[in-house]
């Protein structure tokens, strides 16, 4: 069986600690691999590679290191087939999506590639007497990167993408569950013309997760998963004086509008909640039809919709979905469906017990759908993170803002109306850092910047963009003078000019 170490120091080595976790083929339920659980000393030799290879890519002149970026996107794009093929063998989604996950990581890289534009600093000739200020925006150093089993494509790039580009080394801590993409990824770097050591991969769990938190030489830390290990990486790696951008969970609303263009918003509600088995976390995984009569409308055209999704293996084309994660995942999806008809739900579409001939072992979940979903239940409250829609009725726009607004998340939310004026109202006063007006998933595009609000984001920094430019790098301002002889200012008193 392939063991699935760490890269270190521009090569793939073995892991040391003899702790090893399976990596499942979600579609089969089979073991395919196992991957190794680093130490802290492992650690400690990719911050060695690490700093070496920083100082010299910072002195690197930003022209040269774009080009470097530039040639990692062309070898990317280039081995886009095998790292979908990879992608899906251990996440379980679709291709096509997997396709998806890589093409939004490689934005992110395309973006980073103009970063000499935005790192430029900012200059002021004569802010006093022959006085000039310029500042430039330094890197930080060796940084980390740690990141959640659902996109282990996007979100990885998102991170080192920006790391890298603005001067820093980036060492990567993929999710276990699917550690193998990352790991690609890394290597391409190194195939590119990437530095040695600029961007390594350890593999592990809470342990390593620990001990970057805690590592001296590491300097920012952005995580990207659950909210609780969200808030838990952002108070210790703080505590540690790292600067920390963390991103947790979510529950998105996607509000109807009883003047919506219905066809179109089922077509985008039902992608959008079942995509990728409903593992986004920009997925809809409840709707808000407002007023009377739109639920009924609704699910007039929903319910043929779902019945027509096919569920299959990732690498079935005509699939709309593939398995969940892992076995356990399946469980706990299956065991919030059942929680939310004992809250008083009401299950319109049981997918439960849904079976893929042939894939009896798969983790495959088929979908869900819950009408009468209150805000008082634990199932509305609680991420379920699975193909599971919650239908929540509103009689009025004001009932439907004050949803999502007043959820313990704030990632993303949509609506879908045909008034630009509620649109436009919408969007000024819900309380969520992601906003879609009839665009079911506002993921921005790579030259904004992403992040939620609430339990969704811990810390400030939002992820890539020109909030991404900021987190990587650390101002410093130089206030200089070249007078003629001697100047008169007095030594005594603050410098005005
Ligand atoms: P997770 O929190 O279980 O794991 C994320 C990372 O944390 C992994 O690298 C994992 O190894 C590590 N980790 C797990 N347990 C830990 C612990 N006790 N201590 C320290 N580190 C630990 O998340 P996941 O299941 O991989 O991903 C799904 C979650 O991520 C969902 O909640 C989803 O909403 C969220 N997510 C959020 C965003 C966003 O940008 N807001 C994007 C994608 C996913």
């Amino acid at each position: 069986m392939a063991t699935i170490g760490h890269f270190i120091d521009g090569k793939r080595v073995a892991g040391t600690s003899g702790r090893f976790k399976d990596i499942f083929n979600p579609n089969t339920g089979q073991v395919q691999s196992i991957v190794a659980m680093a130490t802290p000393s492992e650690l400690d030799s990719a911050v060695a590679s690490a700093v070496k290879a920083q100082v010299i890519w910072a002195q690197t002149n930003p022209q040269k290191r774009s080009r470097v970026l530039f040639a990692y996107k062309q070898i990317v794009e280039a081995n886009m087939d095998e790292l979908a093929a990879l992608l899906s063998s251990e996440h379980g989604k679709v291709i096509a999506d997997s396709r998806g996950d890589v093409i939004r990581g490689v934005d992110v890289i395309e973006f980073a590639c103009g970063i000499p534009h935005g790192q430029k600093g900012e200059h002021t000739y004569g802010a006093g007497p022959e006085i000039d200020v310029y500042s430039m925006r330094k890197p930080l150093g060796v940084v980390a990167g740690i990141t959640p089993f659902n996109f282990p494509a996007m979100i990885p790039m998102w991170m080192f993408g920006m790391a890298i580009s603005t001067g820093n080394a980036c060492i990567l801590k993929p999710s276990e569950k699917d550690p193998s993409v990352p790991m690609r990824l890394a290597e391409l770097f190194v195939e590119a013309g990437g530095p040695v050591g600029l961007l390594q991969c350890i593999n592990g769990d809470k342990e390593i997760v620990d001990a970057i938190c805690d590592h001296p030489v590491i300097k920012a830390v952005s995580f990207v998963g659950s909210s609780d290990i969200a808030q838990y990486v952002y108070a210790r790696a703080t505590a540690n004086g790292k600067r920390a951008q963390c991103m947790g969970g979510a529950k998105n609303h996607g509000i109807i509008m009883p003047d919506a263009n219905m066809d179109q918003a089922v077509k985008d509600i039902l992608g959008a909640a079942y995509g990728s088995a409903g593992e986004r976390c920009m997925a809809l995984p409840v709707v808000v039809p407002v007023g009377k009569g739109t639920a009924e409308r609704f699910l007039e055209k929903m319910l043929p919709a779902i019945e027509a999704m096919r569920v299959g293996v990732s690498e079935d084309p005509d699939a709309d979905y593939g398995p969940v994660v892992s076995a356990v995942h399946r469980d706990s999806i299956a065991a919030n469906v059942g929680k939310a008809v004992e809250e008083g739900a009401t299950l319109l579409v049981d997918g439960r017990d849904f079976e893929l001939q042939g894939y009896e072992d798969g983790f495959f979940i088929g979908p869900s759908l819950l009408d009468n979903v209150t805000p008082d239940m634990e199932t509305y409250q609680d991420e379920i993170f699975g193909p599971v829609l919650q239908i929540v009725r509103a009689e009025t726009f004001e009932e439907a803002l004050k949803l999502p607004s007043e959820h313990q998340y704030g990632n993303g939310v949509a609506i879908f109306t045909q008034n630009g004026r509620v649109a436009r109202e919408f969007a000024d006063r819900v309380e969520v850092g992601m906003v879609g007006i009839n665009v079911p998933i506002p993921v921005p595009v790579a030259y904004h910047s992403f992040g939620g609000w609430k339990r969704s984001a811990f810390g400030t920094a939002n992820q890539y963009g020109m909030e991404g430019l900021r987190f990587y790098t650390k101002v410093k301002t130089v206030t200089q003078r070249w007078p003629e002889g001697e100047t008169n200012d007095s030594a005594f008193i603050i410098p005005t000019f």
